[in-house]
């Protein structure tokens, strides 16, 4: 039997040939097929604005940068996701505040929120954003969240590489929260005090404003749900939030090179602002068009890979299947299997040793951030400061969960769970 790899992208002829089309086209960079792409990912979200960027990371820092976060001040995330999440706090020297995780989703805890936001507000300190992530594709109390931002008038700033399709109250994420939130909570000054940003409010200047739903970022990695190989998409109401990252993510420049270099175009550009080099390439983004078409197709057979686990593993005391609350969409990014090692006598590591000698490929989603040397030593964490983050991730295994699988390939996962939780039963 062949190795069942942890995760493989969906791509067949029609990306290959789409790919093919804009290598023959002559035109590589950032054009009109990513223009295209942009247009496409915003109708099928059903968000205003849409830019395409080389990675969610690229995204997040964006967003970060487009509210003028700057260095000393706090941004909310949980210590449950991967590094990219914290890291574009610090690209500011900015501080991540993490707040732990709920038990059953993995997202971030709305009561612990409120409370750390509380304290923060009391203390003075000042908190500009909430990162939450959709941890494997399960949207995150956004209800909640949205009041607490409101309260405290954080920007919040979704971290959706995982929730693609993700739906939420009967929306996808990413698509409008309330009806007139963005552009017109500009307008409304939704704003925060004027003491927040004192410097002077130009147009090479970024947007002082944060607000609700301020943006959600989307990665197009090679495992994600939807893939350009490396890309990313930034969604948002706000046309000036929208216009700040675009120019940012270009060297800060007025114009970019499809304009630049084609025929209603000129020469001239000017700079106007110290930028980032995050564009996408056409050839990503010919890529991505073709995958965005068959995202809901994608998702459907993740699904119906998830169900059969669910029945296969309901039935196993020593395992716990993703929590899926009712009146959600997950979009099974991931399959988060959780084991019960008491009732095992193994370990997680070593559930995961057999499996691989099974021929069957899985991962650990996440190592807490806490956990990690940089976290740790420069913020003197401990383990226990984020319990939950902690003990979940000592007994979470990833399985393969892509398109690509056939029944046959699910079968096989479920048979070596069941082997190896039946083989180590401690009862
Ligand atoms: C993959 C991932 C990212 C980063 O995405 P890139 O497109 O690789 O920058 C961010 N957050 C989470 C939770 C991820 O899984």
């Amino acid at each position: 039997m062949p190795f069942l790899p942890f995760a493989q992208p969906d791509i067949d002829e029609t990306e290959i040939s789409a790919v093919s089309d804009c290598l023959r086209s002559g035109w590589l960079t950032t054009g009109g097929v990513t223009h295209r792409f942009e247009a496409a990912f915003a109708a099928y979200i059903g968000a205003s604005h849409a830019v395409a960027v080389n990675s969610a990371t690229a995204a997040m820092h964006l967003a970060l940068e487009a509210i003028g976060l700057r260095a000393g001040e706090s941004v909310i995330t949980t210590p449950y996701t991967f590094a990219a999440t914290a890291e574009v706090i610090r690209y500011f020297d900015a501080t991540p505040v993490f707040v732990d995780v709920q038990p059953d989703t993995l997202n971030i805890d709305p009561v612990q929120l409120a409370q750390v936001a509380d304290t923060l507000h009391r203390q003075g300190r000042p908190v500009r954003a909430i990162i939450p992530v959709h941890i494997a594709g399960h949207p995150c109390d956004m209800d909640a969240i949205h009041q607490i931002a409101e309260r405290y008038e954080l920007a919040v700033i979704e971290d959706a590489a995982h929730a693609l399709p993700t739906r939420y109250a009967g929306r996808l994420i990413g698509a409008p929260w309330r009806e007139g939130t963005g552009e017109q909570g500009l307008e409304t000054g939704n704003s925060p005090p004027a003491t927040r940003n004192p410097q002077p409010t130009t147009r090479n200047s970024p947007p002082t404003t944060s607000h609700l739903q301020l943006a959600t970022c989307f990665s197009f990695y090679a495992t994600k749900s939807l893939t350009t190989g490396e890309g990313g998409m930034l969604v948002t109401e706000n046309a000036e939030i929208a216009e700040r990252c675009r120019l940012m993510s270009l060297h800060g420049i007025s114009k970019d090179a499809w304009k630049r270099y084609t025929a209603e175009g000129s020469w001239y550009y000017e700079i106007v602002a110290p930028g980032f080099k995050y564009n996408l390439t056409d050839i990503a983004a010919s890529l991505g068009l073709a995958q965005l078409a068959k995202v809901e197709r994608m998702w459907l057979r993740r699904q119906a890979i998830a169900r059969r686990y669910d029945a296969a593993f309901a039935q196993l005391p020593s395992l716990e299947c993703p929590t899926v609350r009712p009146g959600i969409q997950h979009a099974w990014h991931l399959y988060l299997l959780r084991i019960h090692p008491e009732r095992l006598g193994i370990d997680r590591n070593t559930f995961i040793d057999e499996l691989k000698r099974l021929g069957i490929g899985c991962s650990v989603h996440f190592i807490p951030l806490h956990l990690h040397p940089y976290y740790r030593e420069n913020y003197a964490y401990r383990p226990e400061d984020f319990p939950i983050a902690a003990r979940e991730y000592q007994r979470a295994i990833s399985l393969p969960i892509y398109s690509k699988m056939s029944d046959a390939d699910a079968q096989r996962v479920i048979e070596a769970v069941c082997s190896i939780a039946q083989q180590h039963r401690t009862h």
